[in-house]
């Protein structure tokens, strides 16, 4: 048996006649010998319009409660398109979340899956029909509902297809695939046929967001046969694969450029440089419920030091805050601030084996006249601050630089 998870976003799902269009394609899909399970998001718009209501009303609405309110976006969709495909002749099921024992732990509105229980799902597809799963959602041990994050409908898709031991996990959106990098800066960025999950979340992580990248975790964990879509125009998409020896070989050195605009560089400089300075300068920013990304010590000079790190900038005013209230504490000199970086980062499994691509990348931005503010490597991943305005063209240049076009 020929199992197959199909998911569909919340525009490909987005009116009557969406729906309409996903049952013509699940019914030639079915009728080819697969036998199909589909994942669901809300109708676009639902989910944030469910919140909105809440908002309208509370505050701080619990989040129990806004995980009863939230799911009910993707009950609709799965009840619409099962009758969208009773009409095409296919006698198929629609389950909730709870329905089909998407069991998770208890930590609303970010909830996940520990367990799924297939028998019932699989029964159905044995007497043909198509099984319709709300995304986003399950319930814990008590039977509470509960949800999976914004954009939990991949996760649930890929999570239902580990249980099935589907034979791939389809992912159609509103784009066609994973390009080289946005298409929106460089035209001719080019959609990869392939991507390895582990680069895969080295750029959704950054910022390029087709899939949730909890999905991506999950999918990895599970070596589950991935592939992105569109649901508007046919094609092969991008098929997410996983690394074995042979393939990182020859693999291409970059895979794609991704990039974040939205961040924020502080400084707190002439710290004495003791044990325990980047503990007593990160900590409060961490108590602040605040992300650091990159980090940067300087080498210290005359027993003092200065400390650089990023933050997504809507959290800069009130890590700017906390860092100007070291000062005295720490007996530091003063602190710095800029909130109009961004991060760039040249990201392929193909720098493991092959040298030069920091060389390269370094000489395209001189060459360009590009600042370098900080860097940070990781196996697979070169990142740069930079400054926002000289992103868009950062980009450019580097994608020529490393013929990610070709
Ligand atoms: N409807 C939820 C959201 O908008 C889940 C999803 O679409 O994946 O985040
Ligand atoms: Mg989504």
């Amino acid at each position: 048996m020929t199992v197959i998870v199909e998911k569909f976003g919340g525009t490909s799902v987005g009116n009557v006649e969406r729906i309409n269009a996903v049952a013509d394609h699940l019914m030639d899909k079915h009728a080819a010998g697969e036998q199909l399970v589909v994942v669901v998001s809300a109708m676009s718009g639902e989910t944030n319009r469910l919140i909105d209501l809440a908002n309208q009303i509370s505050e701080s609405p619990s989040h129990r409660e806004m995980d009863v309110l939230l799911s009910t976006g993707e009950q609709v969709t799965i009840a619409l398109l099962s009758l969208a495909l009773h009409k095409r002749g296919n006698d198929a099921r629609s389950y909730t979340g709870g329905q089909v024992s998407i069991r998770t732990d208890n930590v609303h509105s970010r909830a996940r899956i520990q367990n799924i229980d297939s028998a019932r799902i699989v029964r159905d597809l044995e007497q043909g029909r198509i099984v319709v799963v709300a995304g986003f959602q399950g319930v814990d041990e008590e039977g509470n509902i509960t949800t999976l994050g914004r954009g939990g409908s991949d996760t649930t898709a890929v999570a239902m297809a580990a249980a099935l031991n589907a034979q791939e996990c389809r992912i159609y959106t509103d784009v066609d695939g994973i390009y080289t990098t946005d298409p929106r800066i460089v035209p001719k960025a080019r959609r990869l046929t392939q991507i390895t999950a582990e680069e895969m979340l080295e750029l959704s992580s950054l910022g390029a967001k087709v899939l949730q990248t909890r999905s991506v975790e999950f999918a990895n964990k599970y070596r589950v046969p991935l592939r992105v879509l569109s649901s508007f125009e046919a094609g092969e998409g991008t098929l997410i694969t996983y690394e074995d020896e042979s393939t990182s070989m020859e693999a291409p050195l970059i895979s794609g450029i991704a990039f974040q605009r939205d961040e924020a560089k502080l400084t707190i400089r002439g710290i004495p440089d003791h044990p325990g300075v980047a503990h007593k300068v990160l900590g409060p920013i961490s108590d602040a419920h605040v992300n650091v990304d990159v980090i940067l010590q300087n080498a210290s000079e005359k027993g003092f030091t200065d400390l650089t790190f990023t933050v997504p900038r809507s959290d800069y005013p009130v890590c700017k805050k906390v860092l100007d209230s070291l000062v005295d504490e720490l007996d530091a000199k003063d602190t710095r601030g800029d909130d109009t970086i961004a991060k760039l980062s040249l990201v392929g499994v193909g720098m493991r084996s092959h040298s030069g691509v920091a060389n390269l990348m370094f000489k395209t931005l001189a060459d360009n006249n590009i600042n370098i503010q900080m860097i940070s490597t990781s196996e697979i991943k070169i990142s740069v601050i930079i400054a926002e305005a000289e992103l868009e063209h950062a980009v450019a240049a580097l994608h020529q630089a490393f013929e990610l076009e070709k």
